[in-house]
């Protein structure tokens, strides 16, 4: 379309004509095309800088996984729908390991290679600001067996693993990218749909609700859709020789559980029991009706791992036999992960260093369960994480901001105790200055208001203090940025 100089749009416009404003800026400078440039190999996390990738927004994720027969190798086609948030010449994908097969965009070849643990992709045509574009990367890979991975050195974020007939993901907080390519940062996270081949002998599951099965040959193919956006780090694919089994669960949610087949009796029951009722706990402090998922349920594998999974916590079968709920108090570990769909999984954290919002919360509705179940002393244990605090302030910085060469191996930092105990202290601190009223305010209001989103310290800070109507930024920034704890409202006498 011809632009019509001598007609000014605007008031603004014509003002500017008439005092002669418009001479000044030579017209190829007002319109000069944005040059189109690399994205960021990161998203800027301070602790994790390699991880997520700049310069586009991820709409989606497919996820197309297919085992070999002895599940020793797979393939994995990564669709990933994104919008340029930059004009781009190349950007950048999450991938290690495995072997790049074919990398296209929009459906037309693109160059590629490979640096540290960046999938570096250069498409045909520079994508413009704003286009909508769509990546395809096709692995392949050996899995992983549980000797191999404790080669890898990689701590509890080894991506995909083998046990026996078993497959297992455990990815936090940067193993996502060990299975297959994509932008392995919760700040990133989108809706996915999950499709699994595996033997037909053997059941598979993913994140999500299984909403497609088909059987061919000597495989069958499930297709499991996750409506609410999952962080990869959040992936779970299991296979092996378990059941599916599905019940209904408080408000219409529906419950199922991926059991051990020979185990499965003696698993079912007392599970079914222990998660709506932790379900309707959790509602009890964060809302009623405010879970957030419709379809919850539990991975139970041999191998196990305690991983918040999203929809499909990930447990060990052997802690899930009634003698072991006795024995472990297993249901104390169901409600720590369940609670983390609210926080970790709904509510992601915008950068590592926001962890503690993740674990200080599942720490911290775990003891409230526990004192609902047991009878144990929130106080008396919180008074005891009190008394080590400085210690571990000391050896990994601040709560909010922690040194990420104090975590053993690097690969798992931030997974420190401040994270767990010094986050769950801070929000006990918290509600002791509030009080529990206020404090559950606070509570219900953050998971509304970032529900199926993307939040950090700084936004806890400034929704307490609204919620509240009290500016609570300098007492929770001492309690979040301080290298030496403060003293615990309400209890002057506490010592640490
Ligand atoms: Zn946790």
């Amino acid at each position: 379309m011809p632009r019509n100089i001598s007609t000014p749009r605007s008031a603004a416009a014509l003002a500017a004509v008439v005092l002669g404003l418009t001479a000044c800026a030579p017209a190829e400078a007002a319109h000069a095309p944005n040059p189109p440039r690399p994205g960021a190999a990161g998203i800027g996390d301070p602790i994790h800088p390699g991880l997520g990738n700049g310069g586009y927004q991820v709409g989606h994720y497919a996820l197309n996984l297919r085992f070999a027969k002895d599940l020793k190798h797979y393939t994995a086609l990564s669709t990933v729908r994104a919008r340029a948030t930059q004009a781009l010449s190349r950007f950048d994908l999450d991938l290690a390991g495995t072997t790049v097969r074919e990398v296209t965009v929009d459906g037309r070849p693109a160059r590629w290679s490979r640096t540290g643990e960046e999938l570096r992709v250069t498409p045909a045509m520079p994508l413009q600001r704003g286009e909508r574009f769509t990546v395809r990367v096709q692995v392949q890979a050996p899995v992983a067996d549980t000797q191999q991975v404790t080669k890898l050195g990689v701590g509890g974020a080894y991506g995909m693993v083998r046990y026996g007939s078993w497959i297992q993901t455990s990815s936090q907080p940067s193993g996502a990218h060990r299975i297959a390519a994509l932008a392995d940062h919760p700040a990133q996270k989108a809706p996915a749909t999950i499709t699994v081949t595996a033997p037909y002998r053997l059941n598979s599951i993913a994140n999500g609700e299984l909403t497609a099965t088909r059987q061919h040959g000597a495989d069958t193919t499930r297709t499991f859709e996750s409506r609410q956006r999952l962080a990869p780090e959040l992936l779970q694919i299991g296979v092996g020789p378990f059941s599916v089994v599905r019940h209904g669960g408080p408000h219409g949610t529906t419950l199922r559980y991926a059991l051990p087949r020979r185990q499965a009796h003696a698993i079912e029951p007392q599970l079914n029991k222990t998660v709506p009722e932790v379900m309707r706990f959790l509602e009890q402090h964060l809302g009623r009706g405010s879970f957030p998922l419709r379809t919850y349920g539990v991975y139970a594998s041999p191998l196990g791992g305690e991983l918040e999974t999203q929809s499909l916590t990930l447990l060990a079968a052997e802690t899930l036999t009634p003698q072991a709920y006795q024995d472990n108090g297993t249901d104390a570990i169901v409600a720590h992960e369940m609670s983390h769909e609210y926080f970790g999984n709904s509510v992601s954290p915008r950068r590592w260093s926001d962890l503690w919002l993740n674990e200080g919360h599942a720490v911290y509705y775990q003891s409230l369960w526990g004192a609902k179940a047991y009878g144990t002393s929130v106080e008396k244990s919180m008074r005891e994480l009190y008394q080590e605090i400085n210690t571990h302030l000391g050896e990994e910085g601040p709560i909010a901001a922690p040194r990420p060469d104090a975590v053993k191996p690097r690969t798992m930092a931030p997974y420190g105790w401040n994270a767990y105990q010094g986050g769950a202290l801070t929000l006990y601190a918290l509600r002791e200055k509030v009080g529990e009223a206020a404090f559950q305010r606070i509570e219900s209001a953050w998971v509304r208001q970032y529900q199926d989103g993307v939040a950090g310290t700084e936004d806890y800070i400034r929704l307490a203090g609204r919620v509240t109507g009290q500016d609570l930024s300098a007492f929770l920034r001492s309690w979040l940025y301080g290298e030496k704890v403060p003293e615990m409202p309400g209890h002057p006498d506490w010592r640490s």
